[in-house]
């Protein structure tokens, strides 16, 4: 994949966390007490699973400092 900022090849890699891994809007905060809380309004990058972690694929751009995920829909 290519950087959508400068055009250069960007770096595959994953983004790991031991919870659900989402992105939340500014202003809002996810609710209940568990690991799966999120915002109704949250997209999930990545989800738990019993003995794994969190994962996704990204890809960074070490040019720009920036790092880009594709959301796969649930
Ligand atoms: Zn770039």
């Amino acid at each position: 994949m290519n950087c959508p900022y400068c055009g250069k090849e960007m770096r595959l890699g994953q983004i790991c966390a031991d919870n659900l891994l989402s992105w939340t809007p500014d202003g809002e905060r996810a609710s209940g007490g568990t690991r799966w809380r999120k915002s109704p309004n949250s997209i999930v990058l990545a989800k738990y699973y019993l003995l794994a972690q969190a994962s996704v694929d990204a890809y960074y751009c070490e040019e720009c400092k920036k790092i880009v995920i594709d959301v796969v829909s649930e």
